[in-house]
């Protein structure tokens, strides 16, 4: 609990900072956390974490991208879609044709695996499944995974183990929920996280993780709560068939003015 709350605070107060340092162009974030109407906001509303020195930035400047994501998760397309490398520091992808996403999906992807290699040096990589399709559309054994922003990533294995495969009989036990947690947490705090999907079987472990990691209760909620009676639910959701692999879904970049969220 003690080492996150001074991060936070420094946080919270470098935020002008942090914001005045980026392009002019740069909107600022929208509010990570659907938290923030259910009363007192949380502290996360207003983080804007800078990447770590020698991890690159996920924030694409809008005269620099090139994609565009148009319409929704389930029903849309992406132009000019943007590859992931078949590799890179802290990652490994499936070659199957579906590693396309937005500018913003492929530079948080690669900085989510670079600050999972500097964190945790001689890690196994984290193992990249589904994406999308350069022009985004249907994509085989997925509903969504049309418009580049959603992207399938294996848990992590217990013992440093190399996952290859989505369909192997991880259980609960087997993950290490250390690193997941620490790659869904790099995710998240960018504020560019609209949900994240996994079995609820796993949910336990990884809140207690991030627990770890010294995050409070409140934001434990904003992360993790499944439904209270006004209907709020955390980011992080079930959905049957994420055991091997979480779903990240991240918001529509900014200036997609024909992306839609549902
Ligand atoms: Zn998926």
């Amino acid at each position: 609990m003690g080492i996150r709350l001074p991060l936070l605070a420094a946080l919270a107060l470098c935020t002008p900072l942090l914001a005045g340092a980026a392009p002019a162009e740069m909107p600022p974030p929208e509010a990570p956390f659907a938290a923030s109407s259910r009363g007192a906001p949380s502290p996360l509303d207003t983080m804007l974490p800078a990447a770590p020195e020698g991890i690159p930035d996920w924030r694409v400047p809008p005269e620099s991208r090139r994609s565009r994501s148009v319409g929704a998760p389930n029903d849309g397309r992406l132009e000019h879609g943007v590859p992931l490398p078949l590799e890179g520091p802290g990652f490994v992808r499936f070659d199957r044709d579906s590693h396309y996403g937005t500018d913003e999906t492929i530079a948080l992807i690669e900085y989510a695996a670079a600050r999972l290699a500097l964190a945790f040096p001689g890690t196994a990589p984290m193992l990249v499944g589904a994406i999308s399709r350069e022009e985004g559309g249907k994509l085989p054994h997925h509903r969504s995974h049309r418009t580049g922003r959603d992207v399938d990533i294996a848990f992590f294995e217990r013992g440093n183990v190399g996952r290859t495969l989505f369909n192997e009989a991880l259980t609960a036990d087997d993950v290490d929920y250390a690193k997941s947690w620490f790659v869904l947490e790099a995710l998240i705090t960018t504020g560019r996280v609209e949900y994240v999907f996994a079995d609820h079987s796993l949910h336990a472990g990884l809140m207690a993780a991030a627990r770890e990691a010294g995050w409070d209760e409140d934001t434990l909620d904003a992360f993790f709560l499944l439904e209270d009676e006004s209907g709020y639910r955390g980011i992080i959701r079930h959905a049957p068939g994420h055991l091997a692999h979480f779903h990240v879904r991240f918001r529509c970049p900014e200036g997609d003015a024909d992306c839609e969220s549902y």
